[in-house]
């Protein structure tokens, strides 16, 4: 890594650089410190924000990365080398970007995925008090999932028993248990949560008080974690035919939005989700503003051998949590192990992510430009 490098080697470090760059370009910073935690050495966990444009601007941009910790560490550069590399100077004119930095602060700092509450925050933007998705199967592969050690008997009853429950209800509805989300099992793979996190009343806090003036809405959440090398996966959550999926189509391609394109790079058909921050700030905005985005993944991971494979960084993150505790002799080893999976240090991962975020900035720029024109228009 050179001195110039976007990428951070630590939650605080990125969380100063963004700090200070977006100070330096003539931001609008504001900072939420999460109450309930603290960092690995210590230091304060914070969701830090920074306004560009005009504040009355009617096309918003709001970029989030650290939603799912961990994965942090490309989208922190990404937003970073825009500060950096003149980002905020080339606005379109009526335009403005909200940059959100670290979403989950607590999983950024600590290398994980969820949240403070073992809270995957993209299952949790729900009513609480509304019965919860259910996911009965996932009883079932819970104590799978969960094992005491993480050893080769382990693996074997997770492939053995995994190959039965599939044999049953099919490959397909086994790995949307698995990650469509849970609400029963606070120790578990994908819990919602039972009431909203810090992270998602915040979030809440920040549209409710940033985004009133906004007509036009896009947004990028980033994300890391399929296999791959820093190639994007664009994951719009908008209906076929309405006005956030047209937009999307329009500023990233038709193809790349397609579910055929997406399940191949995601390696098989995507599991159903409830409570994703893209639901929800949609849900935010909607009284006044047409809104338009993706979940944007870098592909980050290593080829997996099988399927236990696949799902060992889940259960590495659980067991730590749960079972060997943070400060266990294997902790760096399996921290190292997520960080490799989520924020590798591969050059041709970094250069691909910063080479596919300036060219998705400026897309999504450009169409929300014209997005605003079109409706000025009307
Ligand atoms: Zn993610």
């Amino acid at each position: 890594m050179t001195e110039t490098s976007p990428f951070s080697e630590t939650y605080d470090a990125a969380r100063n650089r963004f700090v200070d760059a977006a100070r330096a370009a003539g931001g609008e910073l504001q900072s939420y410190l999460n109450p309930n935690a603290t960092g690995p050495g210590g230091e304060s966990l914070a969701m830090d924000t920074a306004w560009f444009g005009p504040k009355d601007a009617s096309a918003v941009l709001i970029n989030t990365c650290g939603t799912h910790g961990a994965e942090g560490y490309a989208g922190s550069a990404a937003q970073l080398d825009w500060l950096t590399d003149g980002g905020p100077p080339s606005l379109p004119p009526g335009v403005a970007v909200l940059l959100i930095h670290a979403v989950n602060p607590y999983g950024f700092a600590w290398c994980l995925r969820g949240t403070e509450n073992n809270v995957d925050l993209n299952r949790n933007w729900l009513d609480h008090d509304a019965p919860h998705p259910e996911n009965a199967l996932y009883d079932q592969v819970h104590p799978l999932l969960c094992p005491k050690r993480i050893d080769d008997k382990a693996i074997r009853r997770l492939l053995s028993e995994g190959a039965r429950l599939i044999s049953k209800h099919g490959q397909w509805a086994l790995e949307d248990a698995i990650s469509r989300g849970q609400y029963s099992h606070s120790d578990g793979f994908h819990f919602g949560g039972t009431s909203l996190e810090w992270s998602t009343e915040t979030l809440k806090t920040i549209i409710k008080t940033e985004l009133s003036s906004a007509r036009q809405v896009a947004f990028i959440d980033w994300h890391t974690g399929p296999v791959g090398d820093g190639d994007l996966i664009f994951l719009c959550f908008s209906p076929p035919k309405s006005i956030g999926r047209a937009q999307a189509e329009r500023w990233w391609g038709r193809d790349a939005l397609s579910s055929s394109h997406v399940d191949e790079l995601w390696g098989s058909k995507r599991p159903t989700r409830h409570g994703i921050l893209f639901w929800g700030i949609e849900q935010a905005v909607r009284t006044h503003a047409t809104f338009a985005g993706a979940v944007v993944e870098f592909r980050s991971a290593r080829p997996k051998s099988n399927a236990a494979d696949a799902l060992r960084i889940s259960m590495l993150e659980r067991w730590l949590r749960f079972e060997g505790g943070l400060d266990a002799p294997e902790a760096s080893k399996y921290l190292a192990e997520i960080r490799e999976d989520y924020a590798p240090d591969r050059q041709s991962f970094r250069d691909n992510v910063i080479r596919n975020a300036r060219q998705t900035y400026a897309q999504t720029l450009e169409g929300l430009a014209t997005w605003r024109l079109s409706d000025a228009a009307d």
